[in-house]
């Protein structure tokens, strides 16, 4: 019997391990078990048997890529708002007029599962063509205990009935429903009671998320809500100081967040709290460009402090229409200054510390998982320079 399942040579690695890409020229990579079992230049390799060899034609390979931070579920668009806000209208003004988020929801609550998974379907697969293999996706449509719950079932499905590995994550305190208007408190407390308990005994959440703003939930009621989730064993992620600095980048840090995400107005103290707390920086550039934000997140200071930063897509109708995490890397490129070793780390590495998965993927280290994308790329630094061009040659996943 092989020792191998399969090994893979004559192709160059960035393992993305350590700070740099991580790289071997003249490498080869095998695989067994659905894990990696050896990675190192080609001259060193043992002479061990494999099922099956195959040569790469000095094609590069790196980790597959993962997109920390979807709502990729969602009913309906949002383009007329879209057309709208560039015809003038701000965010805040359309979501407090009942537009914005709250049509979202609307479409969200009408449709049955079949059809929101029909509709998700397609994103997740747009993703796993540009090399993504494991995706977050975030409830937080339904606000209400049915729909939230299925939406969660839609995410799950779409990790049992496709090659992508879903993580999904119970936001829920996302915005005020209607039915709950000027009574935010009830609704998290309903929330806390109710759909936390059920969800997390369901096991339908790998984490558990919220939006602090004005325009959403206040710093006390997020704490009840995280303080719940911890009971429950459930790790938090926050977004944070998107709109304001409203404190939460220190509020994740106080509930030892996997993540902050967003971070636009995030002050020193919240980026030291963020590094002390061991806590990922997400940066959504797509967000920042649809609403047509000035604000960058601090990525200096995150840097200087050692704060780890991914890039995710921020897939979602409203603010990010973006289902490209090829699209984030070179957004974040462009408009926040990321390096192209900080945007392939960010959708590698950093993506997998930010959902709590670093021991299991996000570099090519032997035992972590297969999952890796093959690349027709000169170098990777390429990843987050083309626009436009459709790099990847395969994308191979663990089972
Ligand atoms: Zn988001």
């Amino acid at each position: 019997m092989a020792d191998w399942d399969l090994l893979l040579t004559d192709a160059h690695v960035a393992t993305m391990r350590g700070d740099g890409y991580g790289e071997i020229e003249d490498a080869a990579l095998a695989v067994s078990d659905g894990a990696i079992a050896w990675v190192g230049p080609q001259a060193e390799r043992p002479e061990v048997d494999a099922a099956e060899t195959r040569s790469l034609g000095g094609r590069w390979l790196t980790p597959a890529l993962i997109d920390c931070h979807t709502h990729l579920v969602f009913g309906g668009d949002r383009s007329a708002e879209f057309e709208q806000r560039l015809e003038g209208t701000r965010y805040e003004d359309i979501a407090r007029a009942g537009g914005g988020i709250m049509s979202t929801v609307r479409a969200t609550r009408e449709m049955s599962s079949d059809a929101l998974y029909a509709a998700a379907l397609p994103r997740a697969q747009a993703l796993a063509r540009e090399g993504v293999a494991t995706i977050e996706i975030k409830s937080g449509y339904g606000l209400d205990v049915d729909n939230e719950i299925k939406m969660l079932e839609v995410a799950r499905r779409l990790g049992e009935s496709t090659e992508l590995d879903v993580r999904t994550t119970l936001l829920a305190a996302h915005a005020v429903p209607t039915e709950y208007a000027d009574r935010a408190d009830d609704y998290i407390d309903m929330v806390c009671d109710e759909l936390l308990p059920l969800v997390a005994e369901r096991g339908l959440a790998d984490a558990v998320d919220a939006y602090l703003e004005s325009i959403a939930f206040t710093a006390p009621q997020i704490a009840k809500r995280f303080r719940k989730a911890q009971q429950l064993e459930l790790p938090v992620k926050l977004h944070a100081d998107q709109l304001s600095d409203s404190g939460g980048a220190e509020l994740a840090a106080h509930f030892d967040a996997l993540s902050a995400d967003h971070l636009e107005f995030t002050s020193k103290k919240g980026v030291k709290a963020m590094a002390a707390a061991g806590a990922v920086a997400v940066l959504l550039p797509g967000a920042y460009l649809t609403l047509g934000e000035s604000q960058k997140p601090p990525v200096d200071l995150l840097r200087d402090n050692g704060v780890p930063i991914a890039v995710a897509s921020d897939c979602n109708p409203g603010t990010s229409p973006i289902c490209s995490l090829r699209a984030a890397m070179i957004l974040a490129s462009r408009l926040f200054g990321l390096t192209p070793l900080e945007c392939l780390a960010g959708v590698t590495r950093e993506a997998a510390r930010a959902l709590g998965l670093a021991d299991d993927r996000g570099t090519l280290d032997v035992g972590k998982r297969a999952d890796i994308a093959v690349w027709d790329i000169g170098h990777p630094r390429e990843l987050a320079y083309w626009i436009g061009t459709p790099q990847l040659v395969e994308l191979l996943v663990a089972d």
